[in-house]
């Protein structure tokens, strides 16, 4: 059958998403990329926050017309967060789904394939437990050949009080040092110039199956079997597990980018200790004091939320000062959503949404001054730029550095004096100009001949 396959939301859904594309092509079904042409469709959904959710179900509406009678497409098959969640009233509220798996049985895509052509209607994988990771394995073809996710466990045993995760994805169950090393090595046999490895918190990576964070003990295998131009990029690291270890390890590797993804979601102890976080304001100055003082050039990403029940005026001061003191390099901010089943959902007293859209507004203000000002800094250096675009005729590139993660950060646009430079491969580039939201470059002739 000719599928096409649609996945939604964050990174780890999308390595799952290529995992069951890689299952599916092995069993002789064949990828195709526009909708019209599938005889079956499949969309890999997320259902974190009502956003996710009500995105899931217009992308759903939306190929409905691709399905019979209207389209050409078989069936429909739904896999991820949303069946995991809502389980077989999916059948009831969208009577075209003819299959539902939940996130512990991505691996039984191709078997679900096979029941709905025997004749099974519908397929009801729906969840038998939360979590797993037996899905994780073989080989896959990663959508680009400049970076790949690679995730290194699945679920969360934080319990952040507004977080769904736990409940959708179960307790951390973390791969094997060794399997993340063979799908590192099978990546970058692939040409995969850069690994990206993500979970839901990185740095406790390991805890679960070596009795402490290992996240350390990964870096020092990956970084002495993979080849040495790959670059290894780290997101979603949790400030209370950062361990003395792991920053000595990124600060002795060449090819693990001192760049740095820590949402630290908020700054006021009070509301901290509310959404259920490990960390104060104190500790998380502590740790990027350290990790400032050994990895030079360290580019900072976070992510803060406004709006929990009960935040006050000076808990968004307390954020503002933090953001003033710290200066983030990156930041992006959310508003609080109640979800159900989350104890924050319960939380009083709630912020009405003009408070929070203010809030919300303050802190993006103040970030973009900052973050003008942190990128102004790196006019004049010089920094290899990885070239994922380009527009012809104008011969300006379009790339990121270390200093920028695909998806989340902004590019950088590079003027060449030098045609017809590679893609996918990195040049020096001297950083020129800079606004808020985009860096301008130079390649560096010398260097390009
Ligand atoms: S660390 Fe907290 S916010 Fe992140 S997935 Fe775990 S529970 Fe959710």
């Amino acid at each position: 059958m000719k599928f096409y396959l649609l996945t939604l939301g964050c990174p780890k859904n999308q390595v799952d998403a290529e995992f069951m594309s890689a299952r599916l092509t092995e069993a002789g079904h064949t990828s195709c990329s526009e909708p019209r042409d599938a005889d079956l469709l499949i969309v890999n959904t997320c259902s974190f926050i009502e956003p996710a959710r009500a995105e899931a179900v217009e992308v759903i509406l939306d190929l409905l017309p691709y399905k019979k009678p209207h389209g050409k497409a078989e069936y429909l098959i739904l896999t991820g967060c949303l069946p995991q969640m809502i389980g077989r009233e999916i059948f009831k509220a969208l009577p075209e789904v003819d299959a539902i798996l939940g996130t512990a049985e991505y691996g039984l895509i191709v078997e679900t394939v096979s029941a709905l052509i025997a004749g099974e209607w519908p397929v009801d994988r729906s969840p038998q437990g939360v979590g797993g990771i037996s899905h994780l394995c073989g080989t896959r073809v990663p959508a680009s050949q400049q970076y790949a996710w690679l995730k290194i466990s699945e679920g969360c045993s934080n319990h952040c009080t507004y977080c769904t995760i736990p409940s959708i994805r179960g307790p951390q169950i973390s791969r094997s040092i060794e399997d993340i090393r063979q799908e590192a090595l099978s990546l970058a046999a692939r040409g995969v110039q850069e690994i990206i490895l993500i979970a839901q918190d990185t740095t406790r990576y390991g805890t679960d199956i070596y009795g402490k964070p290992a996240l350390d003990l990964l870096l020092q295998e990956l970084d002495s079997k993979l080849p040495s131009d790959i670059w290894i990029r780290m997101m979603y690291f949790y400030a209370d597990s950062i361990t003395d270890n792991l920053i000595d390890t990124i600060a002795q590797s060449v090819r693990i980018l001192n760049y740095i993804d820590l949402p630290i979601q908020h700054a006021s102890n009070t509301i901290l200790k509310r959404m259920g976080r490990l960390e104060t304001s104190e500790l998380i100055k502590g740790k990027i004091a350290l990790l400032r003082s050994k990895l030079p050039g360290l580019i900072l990403r976070t992510t803060v939320m406004v709006g929990f029940p009960g935040e006050t005026e000076a808990d968004i001061e307390i954020l503002l000062n933090l953001m003033e003191e710290i200066r983030f390099d990156r930041l992006g901010c959310f508003i609080f959503s109640p979800e159900a089943g989350t104890p924050a959902a319960r939380l009083t007293p709630k912020i009405s949404s003009d408070i929070a859209q203010n809030r919300y507004d303050r802190v993006m203000l103040a970030q973009s001054r900052i973050e003008l000002a942190k990128s102004q800094e790196r006019i004049g250096t010089i920094t290899d730029v990885i070239f994922s675009d380009y527009q012809e005729g104008d011969i300006l590139y379009q790339g990121r550095s270390y200093g920028e993660a695909p998806d989340v950060d902004p590019v950088i646009w590079v003027a060449s004096t030098v045609p017809d430079l590679d893609l996918n491969r990195r040049y020096p580039v001297r950083i020129v100009e800079a606004d808020h939201y985009s860096l301008v470059g130079v390649t560096e002739y010398e260097y390009c001949e």
